[in-house]
């Protein structure tokens, strides 16, 4: 029993719509505290990408709950990326496009897929002083008893251009991506997109990265120093 809570560490969620910042905020974040960060939306999109290579039927629920928890991927937590592994090809790259968040969303409706993906999310806890998990449902669904929940979010044109930075692809095409994307994931029937109950909103439309990477870390440090 002593041995199984020592292993577990403390949590922090970041939840929010797409693009929104939630991988480069928990990144320094985790940095700073000198905790493990995860993407869960890296569990969703590898799925997406290995049913895509190995020509799955996307609607098929069973066939992906059984491939989520297949050797044929996997996923790796390191400080820079959450690393996507197909069977031994480094993919982290190519899950990046808006094409495969589409289909990530579109099979991460699907409670089966959402209930096999589960485990592995919640593994990464173990054996960490402290882990900052980063996704839609990770302070409702994965993690609901984390210590410290964020809700980062800002203007749709704001994270659209971002996003379109950094891939290199038109604003225009990447802001309709994204609100379909974010329609999908607000509205479907399993853990949809919500802000947690006492999670710390951040509205980043205005603020730079400096300044919502401060304004998350003085929150987060005084409610850890609370437990
Ligand atoms: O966060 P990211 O854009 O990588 O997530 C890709 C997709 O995976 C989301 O649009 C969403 O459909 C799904 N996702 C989810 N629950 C999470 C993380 C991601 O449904 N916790």
């Amino acid at each position: 029993m002593m041995e199984l809570e020592l292993d577990m560490g403390r949590v922090i969620t970041i939840d929010g719509p797409a693009a929104s910042g939630k991988t480069s905020v928990s990144r320094e974040l985790a940095r700073r505290l000198g905790w493990n960060w995860v993407s869960t939306g890296a569990f969703y999109r590898g799925l997406a990408y290995t049913a895509y290579r190995l020509k799955y039927d996307l609607q098929d629920e069973e066939k992906l709950a059984q491939l989520s928890m297949s050797n044929k991927w996997r996923i790796e937590m390191t400080e820079s990326k959450t690393r996507v592994l197909f069977a031994d090809e480094d993919v982290t790259d190519d899950i990046a496009t808006e094409e495969v968040g589409s289909v990530a969303s579109q099979i991460s409706r699907l409670p089966k897929v959402r209930d096999s993906l589960l485990g592995g999310q919640r593994d990464c806890r173990a054996r960490t002083e402290g882990l900052i998990a980063e996704g839609r449902d990770c302070g409702t669904i994965v993690f609901p008893d984390a210590e410290v929940k964020i809700y980062l979010t800002a203007r749709s044109e704001d994270r659209a251009a971002r996003r379109a930075k950094e891939l290199g692809t038109s604003e225009s095409e990447t802001i309709a991506a994204q609100q379909i994307r974010d329609k999908q994931d607000s509205s479907r029937k399993a853990a949809p997109l919500t802000i947690p109950e006492k999670a710390f909103v951040v509205d980043s439309s205005k603020l730079s990265f400096d300044e919502v990477v401060s304004k998350v870390e003085v929150f987060v440090r005084k409610e850890l120093k609370k437990n």
